[in-house]
């Protein structure tokens, strides 16, 4: 506890920055990172422009290429444990396609992302406060793309049969009716579902990892806890997600579908960070309405929800336009 309350005297809102190590085939080519960590500080980092000038920034952490996925876990956790308290949580991967975002998500077999780890502290702790607590985990999946919701635990078949809209549930929160909630009760379960989850994402696309970085990817975990000594009963919901590729595509490469879907990120990612920003600056006005995901996320951002961005950043020279993009985004919101 003493840990949240820190947080919450700090505000509600994090920004954590997570820079990818240059990549066998940069390293071959003698690509140099434009990225410098100042060594003694863990919030700080300063990027060579194009043009020889140097950029510092500043933000809640900043985690170097070499920084394990655990390390990544160990400043996340106590902002989603909190979800077992009674908090709505959001947590954010945003940056241009390519720089971790995924990785740092869901990331891989061998070097498992914020996703399973956190689902795995969820299960460890509220083991903890058995016969205090106690705890049922549901989670969902679903992506957003071109302003339309899909549910990724369901069937391809019922997808086009079921269309999932936002609805204002009758205690005044934004609900999605209808979608798919798995009662999970393992570690090896939450795994199975969240790989079922992710090979959803890519059927119907071409190319898997093309169609990934154009769609908003969910993983929305509810947590429905009871007080075993007074009877009360908490619900709350723990977002996580891989957003589209922040990326600006220039009008003469796209047209047709491309641009209609570029359009539909750009919008829907500045939406996000005019939230994220009207809540910063304590705002009297929120905008939710302008896009699908702030309106399906309404009831988990602000108030007393927590939220945590992870900016994600190339450390490669012909980025660097891109990086500058995110670190003044994520420098908005902060
Ligand atoms: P995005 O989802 O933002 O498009 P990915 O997560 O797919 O990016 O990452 C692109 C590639 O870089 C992947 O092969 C991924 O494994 C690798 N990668 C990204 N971040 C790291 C990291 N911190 N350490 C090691 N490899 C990384
Ligand atoms: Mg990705």
């Amino acid at each position: 506890r003493l840990y949240n309350e820190v947080i919450e005297l700090r505000g509600n809102i994090r920004v954590f920055c997570r820079c990818r190590p240059l990549n066998a085939e940069e390293i071959e080519k003698g690509s140099v990172s434009v990225i410098e960590f100042e060594t003694s500080l863990d919030n700080e980092l300063q990027v060579t422009c194009s043009d020889s000038s140097k950029k510092n920034f500043r933000f809640d952490h900043v985690f170097k290429p070499e920084d394990s996925q655990e390390a990544v876990f160990a400043q996340t956790k106590p902002i989603i444990t909190s979800v077992l308290d009674g908090y709505n949580v959001c947590i954010f991967a945003y940056g241009q396609t390519g720089t971790g975002k995924t990785f740092t998500m869901e990331g891989t077999q061998q070097d498992r992302g914020v996703n399973y780890r956190t689902l795995e502290e969820l299960f460890r702790m509220s083991e903890e406060r058995n016969g205090v607590m106690k705890y049922d985990l549901f989670v969902s999946m679903l992506e957003v793309y071109n302003e339309k919701i899909r549910d990724l635990l369901l069937d391809n078949n019922d997808q086009t049969i079921k269309k999932l809209e936002v609805k204002q549930a009758a205690d005044g929160t934004q609900e999605v009716p209808g979608l798919v909630e798995s009662h999970v009760f393992s570690t090896q379960e939450v795994w199975e579902i969240l790989k079922r989850g992710s090979r959803a994402r890519s059927v119907g696309s071409t190319s898997a990892n093309e169609l990934s970085s154009r769609s908003h990817c969910l993983l929305r975990v509810t947590v429905k806890g009871e007080n075993l000594v007074n009877g009360q009963k908490t619900r709350s919901h723990l977002w996580m997600v891989d957003l589209a590729g922040s990326e600006r595509v220039g009008r003469i490469e796209a047209e047709g579908e491309r641009l209609k879907e570029s359009q539909f990120i750009n919008k829907s990612l500045s939406a996000l960070g005019d939230v994220i920003s009207a809540l910063a600056s304590k705002s009297a006005h929120i905008p939710y309405r302008n896009s699908k995901l702030t309106h399906m996320l309404q009831s988990s951002l602000g108030g007393d929800c927590k939220t945590l961005m992870f900016v994600q950043i190339s450390p490669h020279p012909s980025d660097v336009g891109e990086t500058l993009c995110s670190l003044n985004f994520a420098s908005r919101v902060r």
